[in-house]
C-alpha cells in the first residue's frame, strides 16, 4: 500500500503538490494560472481514478489559489477544503462576482480531519498579517505502521513548527530566500517567508527531537530571483555540519515550473 508524493510546481509564480495512496489523492493548493494549466495538471499527473479526492488550500494567495483554477476545479467537481477563517477572502479576492454555484467548498477549523485515507491535521503559520495560513501534517496508516507527511510552505517564524517536524517520514518545506540575493534584489514581501538559513536551522532542531530520521526533505517555494536550489540545499548541508548533525536522510530540492520527481514515502 504506497504513498507517493510529487510538486507539481513550487514557486512565487505558482504552487501545487499532491500526496497520493492507492485510493487517496490530495493536491495541496491549486496555483495554476489557467484553466488550461489546470485541467492539463489533472490529465497528466492524476489521471489514475481514486476513490477520494480533494484539494487543501493553505491560504489564499494567488500564487496558490484563484480564478482560473477555481473554475477548472468547479468543473472536474473536485472538492475544495479551506480554512474557515479563509473563506471570506477567498470570495473577495477570487470569485470574481461568479456565483460558483457548483463548486463543492468544504471548510476544516482547528481540529484534524479525514479524506479518505489521510487524516489531517492543520498547522497554523505566521506568513502575511492578513492572510490566515496553514501547513499540514498527514498521517497514513499502512501495515501496523504510521507515516507522516508535514507540508509547510509560506510561513516567518518557525519556533512552533518544530514539534510538527519531529518524526515525520517525508517534509515539504520552504527555504525561500538567500539573505545576499535578497540585498541586491529586494522585495518587501520576502519578510513573509523564510530565509534558507532559518529553514536550515528549523530542520537542524526538528531533525534533534527526533527519534528516527526523516526519509526526505524537499525544500519548496524557492524564490526565481532571491534564490537557487544549490544555494538551499547548500545551506542546509553547511547547518547539520556545523551542528554536527548527520544528514542522514534524503535532501531534495523542488523545480520551480517543472514537476518534482515522485518521492516513493511508502512502498
Ligand atoms: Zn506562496
Ligand atoms: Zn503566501
Amino acid at each position: 500500500m504506497g504513498l507517493y508524493f510529487k510538486s507539481l510546481c513550487s514557486s512565487s509564480s505558482g504552487n501545487s503538490v499532491v500526496l497520493w495512496s492507492d485510493s487517496t489523492r490530495i493536491v495541496i493548493d491549486c496555483g495554476f494560472g489557467s484553466m488550461k494549466r489546470c485541467r492539463a495538471a489533472f490529465r497528466e499527473h492524476m489521471s489514475e481514478p481514486v476513490e477520494y479526492q480533494a484539494v487543501l488550500l493553505s491560504h489564499v494567495h494567488s500564487d496558490h489559489i484563484s480564478y482560473y483554477p477555481l473554475r477548472a476545479l468547479e468543473e472536474m467537481g473536485i472538492p475544495v477544503f479551506i480554512h474557515r477563517d479563509s473563506l471570506d477572502l477567498l470570495r473577495e479576492k477570487h470569485f470574481n462576482g461568479y456565483h460558483f454555484a457548483g463548486l463543492n467548498l468544504q471548510t476544516f477549523d482547528k481540529g484534524a480531519f479525514s479524506i479518505g485515507q489521510f487524516l489531517i491535521e492543520p498547522i497554523k503559520v505566521m506568513h502575511h498579517p492578513w492572510y490566515p495560513t496553514f501547513g499540514f501534517a498527514i498521517r497514513y496508516q499502512s501495515n501496523h505502521r504510521e507515516y507522516k507527511v508535514v507540508t509547510i510552505t509560506d510561513f516567518c517564524q518557525w519556533r512552533n513548527i518544530v514539534e510538527h517536524l519531529a518524526d515525520a517520514d517525508f517534509v515539504f518545506i520552504e527555504s525561500n530566500h538567500d539573505l545576499e540575493l535578497l540585498e541586491m534584489y529586494y522585495n518587501p514581501n520576502s519578510r513573509f517567508h523564510m530565509p534558507n538559513p532559518e529553514t536550515a536551522r528549523l530542520l537542524c532542531q526538528a531533525r534533534r527531537q527526533s527519534v528516527r530520521p526523516f526519509e526526505t526533505v524537499m525544500l519548496g517555494h524557492i524564490s526565481s530571483q532571491r534564490n537557487r536550489a544549490s544555494i538551499a540545499l547548500e545551506e542546509t548541508r553547511r547547518a547539520f555540519a556545523e551542528m554536527e548533525l548527520d544528514l542522514d536522510f534524503s535532501l531534495l530540492a523542488a523545480p520551480l515550473r517543472e514537476p518534482s520527481e515522485t518521492v516513493v514515502i511508502a512502498e
